[in-house]
C-alpha cells in the first residue's frame, strides 16, 4: 500500500510542496527515510514510534520505506511529524488512504501522541493556499493562527487519537476561528516632544512618505524618544500586510500561536552589539530572519550607529534600497522582504558632548574623525533625513507650547499617505519613487533650485532623488499637487542639517 501525504517545506517566506510518500517494503523492520531530511526529520522515527504505540495504535512490524520528494529540496524541522505519522498509520492500513486525498499536515508529535504547534505555521498555511495541497491539519493550537488564511480548509486536531478519529469518519473536525485582530494603542504621545519643531516635522515628514532618519545628538537629548514616537505616528497595517509581517515573526519563532494578530507596525530595537546574522538574517540550515525583516513594514531603531562595525553597516545598503534580503547559501537562496523604516542614531563624537551646549567635548580631532568616517558615505547617501538634535533646557521647556498630539499628526499623515497611494498605486511611498516618476510632479521652478543647489554643493545623483522624494512628501502633507521651491528647500535644510563632516 503506498499513502501519499503532502507537507510544505519553507525556504525562508517561500513554500514548496513536499510529497511523502510511505510503503511498506521487505528487509528488517524499521523506518527509512530518503530524501534530504534533516537531523530532526531523522529523529522523527524516535518520537513518531513511540507516539504511535502509546496511541493505542500499531506500530509496523516491517519495513517502512518513506520518501520525501522532491529530493533537492531541503526539509527542516519537527513539522515534518504530524505528515509523516500519517503516513505510516495509511500505509499499515490504520486509516484508509482515500481519506489523504488533498490532505496536507503540518505539527511536531509528542512522546505521548499529542500534536505541538511549530515555528512558522502561518506561512506553512499560506503555502497550502498558494500550493493548492487542500486542507491543512495543523496542531489545534496553531489552528487559530493557520485559520487566518482564507481560501484554506484548517483542521486542528489535538492527538493522533483524534487525527486517526477524522480521517476514519468517525469524528467531525471542530472549526477553526481566526484568531482575532488588534492595534496595541501606543503610550507614546508626540505632544511630549516639547520646544522641538524641527524634530517633530521631522518624524512627521519620515513617517508619511516611510525616508529613512538620522538622528545625530549628545546622550539624553530624546534621539530614541523621537524615534519611538515616529513609529507611533505608523497607520496601522492592513490585513494582508499584517498577516506577512506575521508570517516572519512565525518563521523566526518569536510569535505564539494563540496571539492576536496584530495590525500594528512592529518596532525593532537591537542593540548596536548585534551580530550580522542578528541583523540581516542567518543562522545554521535555511537562514533565518534577522531584525532587518523582523522590523518588515515598521521601524528599524539602530542607536549608537558608529559603535556597530562597519562591514554591518554595509550589509544594510542594499536591503534598504530593495526593501528585501537575500541570504545565499550552499543548499538555497532565501529572501525576506524588509521594507523598513530605518532610524538611525548617533552621537556626534566619541564623549557624545560634540555641539552639546551643556558639557564640552573632550575628544582630539582625529578620534572625532575616525568616528565619523565609520559612516559610510553611501548607506549615508540611503538616508534621506539628516537631522541635529540639541537637548531643550528646563527654561525652554517651561516656555514651549504643547505641540499637536500624535493623534492630530498621524491623520496627516495617513491623507499624505492616501494621496500618494491614488496617484501611483497602493503601498507606494514617496521613498519607492522612480525619478521620471517624481520629476513629473516637479514645477520647472522647483527643479531649477535643485539643480542649482546640487552644482554649489556636489551633492551625488542619488542626493537628487532623495531630496526629490522628501520634497514630494512635503507637498502631500501640504496636500498640494505639484512640488514647489519653497518645498526643495526644505527637503534640502534636512540633508545639510547635520553637523560638519556627517
Ligand atoms: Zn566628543
Amino acid at each position: 500500500m503506498l499513502a501519499l501525504v503532502h507537507a510544505v517545506a519553507l525556504v525562508g517566506l517561500t513554500p514548496h510542496r513536499v510529497r511523502i510518500e510511505c510503503s511498506r517494503a521487505t528487509g528488517l523492520p524499521g523506518m527509512r527515510l530518503v530524501g534530504l531530511p534533516d537531523t530532526a526529520v531523522r529523529e522523527a522515527e524516535d518520537r513518531i514510534r513511540t507516539a504511535i504505540q502509546r496511541s493505542g495504535l500499531r506500530w509496523p512490524q516491517e519495513r517502512i520505506v518513506i520518501n520525501l520528494a522532491p529530493a533537492d529540496l531541503p526539509k527542516v524541522g519537527s513539522g515534518f511529524d504530524l505528515p509523516l505519522a500519517i503516513g505510516v498509520l495509511a500505509a499499515t492500513e490504520q486509516i484508509p488512504a482515500a481519506s489523504l486525498a488533498g490532505l496536507c499536515a503540518c505539527g511536531e508529535v509528542g512522546l505521548d501522541g499529542s500534536i505541538r504547534p511549530v515555528p512558522g505555521t502561518l506561512p506553512t498555511a499560506v503555502g497550502a493556499r498558494d500550493l493548492r495541497t487542500g486542507r491543512l491539519f495543523v496542531a489545534e493550537a496553531a489552528a487559530g493562527e493557520a485559520a487566518l488564511v482564507t481560501d484554506l480548509e484548517v483542521v486542528g486536531v489535538r492527538d493522533l487519537t483524534e487525527v486517526v478519529a477524522l480521517l476514519r469518519g468517525d469524528r467531525l473536525p471542530r472549526e477553526s476561528l481566526p484568531t482575532p485582530t488588534e492595534v496595541p494603542a501606543s503610550t507614546l504621545d508626540l505632544r511630549d516632544v516639547r520646544g522641538q519643531p524641527v524634530a517633530r516635522r521631522t518624524v512627521e515628514i519620515a513617517a508619511a512618505g516611510g525616508h529613512h532618519l538620522l538622528l545625530v545628538g549628545p546622550p539624553g537629548c530624546g534621539k530614541t524618544m523621537l524615534a519611538r514616537r515616529l513609529h507611533a505616528l505608523l497607520p496601522p497595517l492592513e490585513m494582508d500586510q499584517a498577516l506577512e509581517v506575521a508570517a516572519i515573526h512565525s518563521v523566526a519563532g518569536e510569535r505564539a500561536p494563540d496571539a492576536p494578530l496584530s495590525l500594528a507596525p512592529p518596532l525593532r530595537e537591537p542593540h548596536h552589539s548585534i551580530s550580522a546574522a542578528g541583523l540581516i538574517g542567518g543562522g545554521s540550515g535555511i537562514a533565518r530572519p534577522g531584525e532587518l525583516a523582523l522590523a518588515h513594514r515598521g521601524v528599524l531603531l539602530l542607536d549608537e550607529l558608529l559603535e556597530t562595525p562597519r562591514w554591518i553597516l554595509d550589509a544594510l545598503r542594499q536591503p534598504l534600497e530593495r526593501g528585501e534580503i537575500t541570504i545565499t547559501r550552499a543548499r538555497s537562496r532565501v529572501r525576506y522582504p524588509s521594507r523598513v523604516l530605518f532610524v538611525a542614531a548617533t552621537n556626534p563624537c566619541p564623549c557624545g558632548h560634540l555641539g552639546d551646549p551643556r558639557r564640552a567635548c573632550t575628544c582630539r580631532p582625529d578620534r572625532i574623525e575616525r568616528y565619523r568616517a565609520r559612516l559610510s558615505g553611501p548607506l549615508l547617501d540611503r538616508i534621506d533625513l539628516h537631522i541635529e538634535v540639541q537637548p531643550v533646557d528646563r527654561r525652554q521647556l517651561a516656555g514651549a507650547a504643547d505641540g499637536e498630539s500624535t493623534a492630530v499628526v498621524a491623520a496627516r499623515v495617513l491623507e499624505a499617505r492616501q494621496r500618494g497611494a491614488e496617484r501611483w498605486g497602493a503601498g507606494m511611498l514617496a521613498r519607492d519613487l522612480q525619478d521620471h516618476q517624481l520629476r513629473a510632479g516637479c514645477s520647472g521652478r522647483a527643479m531649477s533650485t535643485l539643480v542649482r543647489a546640487i552644482d554649489g554643493l556636489a551633492l551625488s545623483a542619488r542626493a537628487f532623488d532623495r531630496t526629490l522624494r522628501v520634497a514630494r512628501t512635503i507637498a502631500d502633507l501640504e496636500a498640494v499637487e505639484v512640488i514647489a521651491p519653497e518645498h526643495v528647500e526644505e527637503a534640502l535644510a534636512y540633508r545639510l542639517s547635520a553637523p560638519v563632516g556627517l
